[in-house]
């Protein structure tokens, strides 16, 4: 296996290879606009892409009937160049969950993961190739990072997704991409400007984007206070979540190395604002460790944070990585902890492990792959 990239936090992204190519789901429409104007192409064509991009699901301009042939090759190459590449996909559930694997342009993998449920249908997205944050429980966070991915390639996941439920790919017939969540690889606070123009991709109504309320958009992070700040300044009242873990700083410090930069007190302050601003309950996301941090004096002292605030926390319970000594919370461990957080009136889901067997959401199916390769 080649050299894993040095393991620290890291906010620049590490020296870039080859830069994969533009894409229009890179630009905002005025830019889109531009691009058509400069390559010679009348203006209204832009929108054309749009349509067969955002609204069909189309990234091939060979198959564009509407669009002459002679500008189709200049628009497959500057505008829907192929960004990402399945390498395979394995599924659960009797196929209502789908994990697909990408092979980006210089080979770099990245995994996305479609869910169907009976009310909605959602898809998890990566925002970077692997991640710098380095939470010691967390597969994708074993590596480091290796790159932010562009707007065009997290964009390219969320088509691709909306695509297979166009096309009826899941049981249950033809349906519509109703949800989605970063919660893929990456910390999409980290390279924020790719994640804000996807999110924009995703919320501007059809043909500038894929018309996804931005209330179905869940952004999760570690806690960045400085990107939480920038999201408040933004008109897009996204679910935010917060990977919190534990409600004090010692353990956090340990469990989401980033808690040295941002306390849980800062963290949840910002999270305060963000829901004083736009009105929205925020995630507090809680893997749940066997004996690491699901005592009932922590639930206890998260209840006491939590109680007056616009806030619901999210027990996932812990998704083992390989050659990890930690496991999921006994049952009994867990029913006391939802127990106590209730008796705050806190609110408290305990995340259903769809896709376990195949590790949803984990950044395993990329590191397996990896590793097979080497
Ligand atoms: N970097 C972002 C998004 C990443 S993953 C973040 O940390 O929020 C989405 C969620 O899955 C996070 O809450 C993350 O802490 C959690 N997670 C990561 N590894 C896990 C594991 N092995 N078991 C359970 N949850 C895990």
């Amino acid at each position: 296996m080649s050299e894993l990239p040095e393991i620290k936090l890291i906010f620049d992204e590490p020296k870039q290879r080859v830069k994969p190519p533009k894409h229009f789901a890179d630009l905002d429409p005025t830019e889109r606009t531009a691009l058509a104007l400069e390559l010679g192409i009348p203006a209204f064509r832009a929108k054309q892409a749009g349509v067969h991009f955002f609204t069909h699901y189309n990234d091939d301009p060979e198959s564009w009937s509407d669009i002459p042939k002679e500008l189709r090759s200049v628009m497959a190459e500057k505008f829907t160049p192929k960004l990402i590449t399945l390498v395979r996909s394995v599924t659960a559930d009797g196929g209502r969950t789908r994990k697909d694997l990408w092979k980006l342009h210089d080979g770099v993998l990245v995994e996305s993961v479609l869910m169907r449920y009976s009310d909605r249908t959602t898809v998890c997205i990566s925002s970077q190739a692997g991640c710098g944050m380095n939470c010691p429980f967390c597969a994708t966070g074993q590596g480091g990072l290796t790159r932010n991915l562009t707007a065009g390639e997290i964009t390219a996941q969320v088509v691709a997704a909306a695509r297979a439920c166009d096309q009826g790919e899941l049981p249950g017939g033809p349906t519509r991409l109703s949800n989605v969540v970063f919660m893929g690889m990456g910390e999409p606070m980290a390279n924020y400007n790719a994640v804000m123009r996807t999110i924009r991709n995703i919320t501007a109504p059809q043909p500038d984007g894929l018309g996804i309320g931005a209330r179905s958009v869940t952004l999760s992070t570690v806690g960045l206070v400085s990107g939480i700040e920038k999201l408040i300044s933004e008109d897009i009242p996204v679910t935010l979540a917060i990977s919190l873990h534990t409600p004090d700083d010692e353990l956090r410090d340990s469990l989401v190395p980033i808690n040295s930069r941002w306390k849980v007190r800062e963290v949840l302050e910002a999270a305060d604002k963000y829901s004083d601003k736009t009105g929205r309950r925020y995630s507090i996301e809680y893997a749940m460790i066997k004996d690491i941090n699901d005592q009932a004096w922590r639930s206890d002292l998260l209840g006491r944070l939590l109680k007056n605030r616009n806030a619901h926390v999210n027990l996932i319970p812990l998704n083992p990585t390989p050659g990890s000594k930690w496991t999921a919370s006994r049952p009994e461990d867990e029913a006391e902890f939802v127990r106590i957080l209730e008796s705050y009136g806190v609110p408290v889901t305990v995340r259903d492990t769809r896709g376990r067997e195949i590790d949803g959401a984990c950044g395993q199916l990329a590191a397996a792959e990896v590793t097979s390769e080497a």
